[in-house]
């Protein structure tokens, strides 16, 4: 429990935080739903309820999007000076710099994963990304041109999108809101967040601090509820101008099915099914445990997790044979256990869903090396599991799994066409990895791969200037850097005669 392992004080903040039902907030007030519905999250870990929240409906998300219009057509937000806006942000930051062992615990409970990984998913990787973002402000402008007319000039701006709908997922909480809500703040926007219904208690806390922050009542309005219920309302709402989602392929379909209804503009971050290529001459003795926190990592449950492995032959069994014995050595528990290295799956769902695969793999013909079983205990565990004898045809390696599961295959052939077609070889294009110390093979995959992203020698790291998103069937639009403002931003072209 962490009340053994947190300071008194803390125990007490987070106790009271969770003691009350959480609220909705609208326009600078916090309130419960309209129907008086709230729901309960749960601890993965222990499948025990840990807080309750606002289950927001139709009509809360319609008071929050008028309340966000509102906000964003009288300038609440854009009015303000730039350095104002800056300060505000910069606020943010700090305050959060100064909360990481709280939202660390606060995710830890809601996601299950471990603390030590929730402090480094809630701390410098937001803190630093929002300093950076405001760093933007007053930055980003337009272009003149030159015309044929003589008496003319003609020159373009850049005008924030108006009013964004925000909805993102349970696996990384606090950062997928961060890394939507920031950017759309930087070009001027408001925005209605929906966080996932499986983790919203660091995204209340989170409105929390930007109210504190004097982000203005309305720019920031955080409707929690069911995906199918509020998210749905978000969307099809019709004072929304752009819809900025992160979640499963499946789901991003339908938000672009609801979206054409009013044209809206919308930025997708999907699923992945990442391919990692090992060749014999790469370090090995730094390849073999990156990827195996590549996949393992979160339990699985990253969007960039490298979870088709191809090695060439001559050093296929040590790569192997070394990421089982990582997986056998992690020690898999709850979020406060010393030394636990991986969590549970968020859910009972998530839990069968990745048994489901395992098992069918094996049907097919696969071998399990190591793990394959979920763990007989209170919670979501299944344990870290890598499979041999894997082919193209089967679910694990067309599939997004989002679990612990690693599909390892020696290379069939080690010419860059033919990686390149196994690479390609999936509706996805998120991520991939290449380790090698043969300059030549790792830029000439990398140009073949059809990814938004490609990482040689090395794993899934975040650099908050440089864009991340993804090609094919796993987005639409980036993230990150000035890209990622963009996405917030409509240019307007302006021809004026003298
Ligand atoms: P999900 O699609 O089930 O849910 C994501 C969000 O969408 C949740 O807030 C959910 O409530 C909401 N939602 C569900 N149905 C909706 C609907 N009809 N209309 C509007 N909103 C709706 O995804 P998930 O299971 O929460 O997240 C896991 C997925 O997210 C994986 O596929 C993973 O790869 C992907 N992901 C992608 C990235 C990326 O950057 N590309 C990052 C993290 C996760």
């Amino acid at each position: 429990m962490y009340k053994d392992i947190v300071s008194e004080e803390l125990s007490r903040k987070v106790e009271a935080y969770l003691s009350q039902p959480l609220k909705l907030l609208i326009g600078g007030r916090w309130v419960e739903a309209r129907s008086g519905a709230v729901m309960e999250t749960l601890n993965p870990a222990t499948a025990q309820p840990i807080a309750t929240f606002a289950l927001g409906g139709a009509e809360d998300v319609d008071l929050a999007v008028r309340a966000a219009r509102e906000a964003f057509d009288t300038g609440k937000w854009t009015g303000m000076s730039f350095l104002k806006r800056q300060e505000c942000l910069l606020r943010l930051a700090d305050m959060i710099e100064a909360s990481v062992d709280e939202l660390a615990l606060l995710e830890s409970l809601d996601i299950g994963a471990p603390l030590p990984r929730s402090r480094a998913s809630v701390g410098a990787v937001n803190y630093d990304n929002i300093r950076y973002l405001a760093g933007w402000i007053g930055k980003i402008g337009g272009e003149t041109f030159e015309t044929a007319q003589p008496n003319q000039h003609a020159f373009s701006s850049l005008e924030p999108l108006g009013v964004v709908a925000a909805i993102t997922p349970w696996n990384a909480p606090l950062r997928s809101i961060v890394n939507k809500v920031v950017p759309a703040l930087v070009a001027g926007c408001t925005v209605v967040v929906k966080p996932a219904e499986f983790s919203p208690l660091t995204a209340i806390r989170f409105g929390q601090m930007a109210q504190e922050a004097g982000i203005p009542d309305g720019v920031l309005n955080i409707v929690t509820g069911l995906g199918t219920v509020a998210g749905q309302a978000l969307v099809d709402h019709p004072l929304v101008d752009k819809i900025t989602f992160t979640g499963s392929t499946a789901t991003g379909k339908s938000i672009v099915r609801a979206a054409a209804g009013t044209l809206k503009r919308v930025s997708l971050e999907l699923g992945g099914k990442s391919p990692v290529f090992v060749f014999a001459d790469a370090n090995l003795d730094v390849a073999i445990p990156t990827i195996a926190t590549g996949i393992f990592n979160n339990a699985g449950q990253m969007c960039v997790a490298g979870s088709r492995l191809y090695v060439e032959d001559s050093v296929f069994d040590r790569v192997v044979e070394g990421i089982a014995d990582i997986a056998r050595k992690t020690k898999v528990g709850t979020q406060f256990e010393e030394g636990v290295a991986m969590g549970p799956v968020i859910s009972q769902g998530q839990l069968d869903k990745v048994t489901r695969f395992i098992a069918g793999s094996q049907a097919d013909g696969a071998t399990v090396v190591t793990g394959g079983e979920r763990i007989d205990r209170q919670g979501y565990f299944v344990q870290p599991t890598v499979l041999t004898g894997t082919s193209r045809d089967m679910a694990a390696v067309r599939e997004e799994i989002f679990g612990p599961v690693l599909c390892a295959m020696p290379m069939q052939d080690s010419d860059i066409d033919s990686l390149a077609a196994v690479a390609n070889d999936t509706e996805f294009g998120l991520a991939a990895f290449i380790w090698t110390r043969d300059l030549g093979v790792a830029h000439k995959l990398s140009r073949r791969i059809r990814s938004g992203w490609v990482r040689v020698n090395g794993g899934a790291n975040i650099e908050h200037n440089v864009p991340f998103g993804g090609q094919k069937q796993s987005g639409w639009g980036r993230e990150r850097g000035r890209d990622g403002i963009a996405a917030f931003m409509e240019r307007k072209a302006v021809l004026m005669d003298f």
